[in-house]
């Protein structure tokens, strides 16, 4: 599903973030990206949803070069991906429902199913019955429901996942693995930057460490692998 060649970025600053990774994801795999601060993790994983572009070597998402992709074709492929932060990002004036649904509405899905779509994902996070709540009326597990939620209410084969528990408590943060894990069981493939050496151990998953922009180890089910 991606296929990285050669991958460099470069940043105007002259900062060498990524240097030199070459990697394939297959569609399905749960991959862990780990490493120190500043490894290039973040840069990593933006370059996958073109949030950055590399400076050299290819990059190609279920047989689209995003070297070449033009910008005008960028929300198509977003549209197959779901991105997770770990601020969460969601728009505060707008429900938890709206918040979700903004995403089909943009594309013109029409309301019948957008209804029906936004309670199937709220039901998959189990927030039905907060639909109606404004983001800051949510604790932060529940807010990180939505955002996980609203990243899937396309149904995209990717999901990308930047520190998504690095703003909550441990047992919150169990809560989302297991919705990742359902996720990820339905087929979507799910890629998750982390500091969260408990989880990574716990549950098993390929390891990808990045260690100074290129990849220190790439393992089936590896092991958090520092201290820190
Ligand atoms: P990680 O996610 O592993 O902490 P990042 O990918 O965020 O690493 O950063 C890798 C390196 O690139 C760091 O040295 C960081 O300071 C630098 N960097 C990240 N983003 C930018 C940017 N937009 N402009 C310049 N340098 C950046
Ligand atoms: P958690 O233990 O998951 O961090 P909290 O203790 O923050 O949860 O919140 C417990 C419950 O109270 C949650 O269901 C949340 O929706 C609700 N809640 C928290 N803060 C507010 C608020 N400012 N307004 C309304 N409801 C809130």
């Amino acid at each position: 599903m991606i296929e990285m060649k050669d991958v460099t970025k470069k940043y105007p600053n002259g900062v060498l973030a990524v240097n030199g990774i070459s990697v394939n994801i297959k569609q399905g795999e749960f991959v862990y990206v780990v490493g120190p601060s500043g490894a290039g993790k973040s840069t990593f994983i933006k370059m996958m949803y073109r949030e950055e572009k590399p400076s050299s070597g290819s990059i190609t998402i279920n047989g689209i070069d995003l070297t070449k992709l033009k910008e005008k074709k960028v929300p198509y492929l977003r549209r197959n991906i779901g991105v997770v932060f770990q601020d969460f990002k969601l728009l505060p004036r707008l429900s938890v429902f709206e918040n979700i649904a903004y995403a089909l509405e943009v594309i013109e899905e029409n309301p019948r199913n957008i209804k029906k779509r936004v309670l199937e994902v709220l039901d998959l996070v189990r927030l039905k019955h907060k639909a109606r709540f404004l983001p800051d009326e949510l604790s932060g597990g529940e807010q990180q429901r939505v955002s996980i939620a609203r990243s899937i209410v396309n149904s995209p084969g990717l999901m990308i996942a930047d520190e998504p528990t690095g703003n909550l408590d441990p047992e919150t943060s169990w809560e989302i693995m297991n919705i990742f894990e359902e996720i990820n069981n339905r087929g979507t493939t799910i890629i998750m930057a982390t500091h969260n050496r408990e989880i990574v151990n716990k549950i098993k998953k390929r390891v990808i460490a990045i260690e100074s922009g290129k990849i220190a180890r790439d393992e089936v089910r590896g092991e958090y692998g520092y201290e820190i």
